[in-house]
């Protein structure tokens, strides 16, 4: 019988039973070590037994109250969470697009509020990805994406990334603020440079705009700090978490200065399952995983082997690789063959990876990998560039 399941994604003909640690075992008992992260989610790996024993401990108590009660949960994380950033308040939401949704508005409100209610366009980037609703599919700019869906929400000017001269022409009047990824997953793992990420935190500076990040696969923990932009020296006003920061459970959040946040009072922004505390059990417990000692400074060690070990294999097999980019464990391998045959021959070897933008194959290997398992998964490329070569 054909799937009631609405066919929106190409699906690999397999199906996961449980998984450990960094590996994932099919129904059919084959075992595959996942560098795919369920798309750069689940950075502590499958069933971290920290994460397993708060959630469940949690799940015998209440699950689910609404935003008109306090949660503790909720207090405590945003505690931690701005203690180790840039921002001074949280809200918290169910997903990557639902936290983007929540940045757009704040950089909106902002404006309002100061007066400046003309000003409501939000520069953005080419080949970025900020999700699936409407303003989120406006703000990439994809058109695949946006073909067929109606008019597109407006007030999204693109510009080309590493590109300031481009984002000095963009700003006009009505230039609210300008939202990036400093490191680019969908796009295929595309770095910004250190000068470009200062230039636009110059240009909002200079033009009284708010610089947002969209830290949702960047963050927390994928390049090696707790987030991306502590590699630029860079601090934004908005950000956008999701991905990592629940490990696997579905659970994204913005984070704001006191200041950029000043228009999102109450009532003016909600969710009905938003920060609830089955979700804050979970996010707790992964902070809890990430700040401990060593833990990312192990992370990142990790990824500088792997990013050797990579370039070594691009070296090896240059009919099917021709580079390597990304920092920490959020790393790309710049295809020759189509990407998504490394990806195909990769998981014939056992090993799951995921396709990118620029015939990227992405490598985002939990952060709990050990050198050995890489040597694991860079013996399974070997044998697939191998086959493809
Ligand atoms: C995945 C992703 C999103 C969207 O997250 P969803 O949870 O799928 O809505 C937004 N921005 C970036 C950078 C992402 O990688």
């Amino acid at each position: 019988m054909s799937s009631h399941v609405m066919p929106t994604y190409g699906r690999a003909d397999i199906a996961f039973e449980r998984g450990e640690g960094p590996y994932l075992i099919s129904t059919e008992g084959r075992r595959y070590l996942d560098f795919a992260s369920g798309i750069a989610v689940t950075s502590l790996g499958h069933a971290h037994p920290a994460v397993v024993k708060a959630l469940t401990e949690q799940a015998s108590k209440v699950w689910h109250t609404s935003n008109l009660f306090k949660i503790p949960g909720q207090e405590k994380l945003a505690d931690r969470l701005t203690a180790a950033s840039f921002a001074d308040l949280v809200f918290f939401g169910n997903s990557g697009a639902e936290a983007l949704e929540g940045v757009i508005k704040t950089v909106r409100k902002y404006q309002y509020e100061s007066g400046k209610p003309e000003r409501y366009r939000i520069i953005t980037f080419e080949g970025a990805f900020h999700g699936r609703t409407l303003a989120t599919l406006a703000a990439a700019g994809n058109e695949k994406y946006l073909k067929g869906f109606g008019p597109k929400v407006e007030g999204f000017d693109q510009v080309a990334l590493n590109d300031l001269e481009a984002v000095k022409q963009a700003i006009t009047s009505e230039t609210a603020g300008i939202l990036v990824e400093p490191i680019q997953g969908e796009g295929g793992i595309k770095v910004s440079t250190p000068e470009f990420i200062k230039g636009l935190r110059a240009l909002c500076d200079q033009h009284g705009l708010l610089l947002a990040f969209d830290e949702v696969q960047c963050g927390m923990g994928r390049t090696g700090k707790l987030f991306a932009y502590e590699w630029y020296g860079v601090k934004p006003d908005v950000m956008a978490l999701a991905k990592s920061v629940g490990a696997g459970f579905p659970f994204g959040c913005f984070m704001a200065t006191k200041e950029a946040a000043k228009g999102m009072v109450a009532g003016s922004h909600g969710s009905t399952y938003g920060g609830n505390p089955l979700a804050m059990a979970v996010g707790n417990a992964v902070l809890d995983v990430m700040l401990a000692d060593g833990f990312l400074d192990n992370a990142l060690k990790v990824g500088s082997h792997l990013k050797q070990q990579l370039a070594m294999l691009v070296d090896k097999h240059p009919k099917v690789l021709k580079g390597v980019r990304g920092m920490g464990l959020m790393l790309g391998l710049e295809a020759v063959v189509e990407n998504t045959k490394v990806v195909d021959a990769a998981r014939a070897e056992g090993l799951l990876t995921v396709g990118a933008g620029e015939n990227v194959v992405r490598i985002a290997a939990p952060l709990i990998i050990t050198d050995a398992q890489v040597k694991e998964g860079i013996d399974a490329l070997d044998r697939a560039c191998t086959k493809l070569g």
